[in-house]
Parts: C-alpha cells; structure tokens; sequence
C-alpha cells in the first residue's frame, strides 16, 4: 500500500510540476497582451547630468507700463495777492485789474485757474497756481497767464487773445503753445478771437521778462498769456462767470496738447 501511494504521489506531483510549467508562461503573455503595464525600472541618473549645475530660472519680464514722465505746469491766476509783490514789481502792487457788472477780474482769473489745475491733476500733471510774484527764474513744462480784458468806452468789445512774448528765445515752441490755446480755447467756449488787439501788456508781459525781473520765468520755460474775454461785454461775462468750466476747459486741452498727452479723463 504505501509503495502504490507513493507511485500515485509521484505521479501526481510530475503532472502538477508539468502544467504549471506550462500554464505560468501562458498567463504572463495574456497579461502583456491586455496591456498592464509592466513596473518600470528607477531611473539611474547619468554621471555627466548630475555634475551640471541646476540652470537658474530667467527673470520674468516686468509686465508694467513704463511710467510717464513727470511734468509740471504754472498757470498763474492775474492779479492774484497783488499787494504782496517784491519791490522790483512795484508798479503792479495792489494793481487788481478790470471790472465789468459788478464781476472782478482778479476773482474770475482765480475761479478758471482752480478749475484748470482741477481737471490737470486727475491727468497727471503737476499743477502750480501761481500769483502776481512768479518765483525766481521759474521752471516748468509751460507757463500760462490767465488773465480778463474790460473796456468800458465800448461795451460791444468781446473776444479773446492770446500771445507770447516777443523776445522769445524759441519762438516756435511758444508760437505752438499759442496756436494750441487759441484753437481749444475757441472750441470749449465759442467766444471770437480778438485778432490783431494784442497789446504791450502782453508781448512784454512782466512774467516773461527774465532780463528785467529775477521774479520771471526761465528763457527755457514754453509761455503764453491769455485774455479770456471782455467782462465788460454781455456774452463773454456770462461765459466767464456762468460757464467757467468750458474756459478751463479749453485751456487745460490746450496744455495737454502742447504736451503731447493724451487725455485720461476725456478732455
Ligand atoms: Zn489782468
């Protein structure tokens, strides 16, 4: 008996041994064939790649806008603290200017200048509102008088003017910053031009004497003076207390324009 079974055992364990030795393999192919994938073997890192230096990361290019230049104005409001004037500017101390109706010209001069440095700043632009005294040899990207006109003996005088001074050291410049005035000024307001009334009091405007007054713009400084209108005539009057801002306006655009800015806030 124990013989015959370990005969049976024998046998059995050569056919166990046999089909498993057959099926194994098989099994392995069908595996492959479904497509489950095989564990991959480590990567061994390459000797040269790992004594190279780990490349530093490049900068990232700034994504922000190249900041404006900085650019400042002096709009200088007529008569503005006339008595307060160096002695040198005697002859304009307490010097208020005209009147027409009852309006001041040294206020009207005031109410444009703040509402012109009012719509600059928003723009960007450094804004000094100046009085009768300009500073020693002032500096700026431009300067601009604002000034009124009257003339009592003809009430149906009206219109606006503008110059520059005629010893300018660059005449084209400041003929530019006159054509700018004179064209956004007209479209704002609707007032005339007053052509060919320029007087003394503005080709040699005391500001723009820099040979004269140390209390007076640089040479190098672009410069305008500007009458706004006669508050002695009816219609200008009401433009210019009535509707101030269409005044400045035409005078802030005209800045922008001579600079070359455009406008922010739709000017
Ligand atoms: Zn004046």
């Amino acid at each position: 008996m124990l013989h015959r079974a370990l005969e049976r055992g024998v046998v059995l364990f050569t056919l166990v041994a046999f089909f498993t030795a057959l099926l194994v393999p098989a099994i392995a192919v069908q595996l492959a064939i479904v497509g489950i994938p095989a564990p991959l073997p480590a990567p061994v890192p390459s000797p040269v790649s790992a004594a190279l230096p780990l490349p530093s990361p490049s900068p990232v290019p700034s994504a922000a806008p190249t900041p404006m230049p900085i650019l400042r104005v002096g709009i200088q409001s007529g008569h503005l603290q006339a008595c307060d004037v160096p002695d040198e500017l005697s002859a304009l101390r307490c010097a208020w200017g005209v009147s027409g109706n009852g309006w001041d010209e040294v206020v009207v001069n005031h109410q444009v200048a703040l509402q012109v440095a009012g719509m600059l700043r928003p723009e960007g632009i450094e804004v000094d509102i100046l009085p009768t005294t300009v500073p020693e040899e002032y500096r700026a990207n431009l300067f601009v008088a604002l000034h009124s006109d009257g003339y009592d003996g003809d009430r149906s005088l009206r219109g606006f003017k503008v110059a520059r001074a005629e010893w300018s050291r660059q005449p084209a410049v400041d003929d530019a910053l006159v054509r700018d005035l004179v064209t956004d000024y007209q479209t704002a307001t609707g007032l005339p031009e007053s052509r060919g009334t320029n007087t003394d009091n503005m080709t040699q405007y005391y500001a723009f004497d820099y040979a004269k007054y140390l209390h007076a713009i640089s040479p190098s400084t672009p410069a305008a003076i500007i009458e706004m209108g006669l508050l002695t005539n009816d219609d200008d009057r009401e433009l210019l207390t009535q509707h101030q801002e269409r005044a400045a306006r035409g005078i802030a655009k005209a800045v922008l324009d001579f600079l070359g800015r455009p406008s922010r806030t739709g000017l």
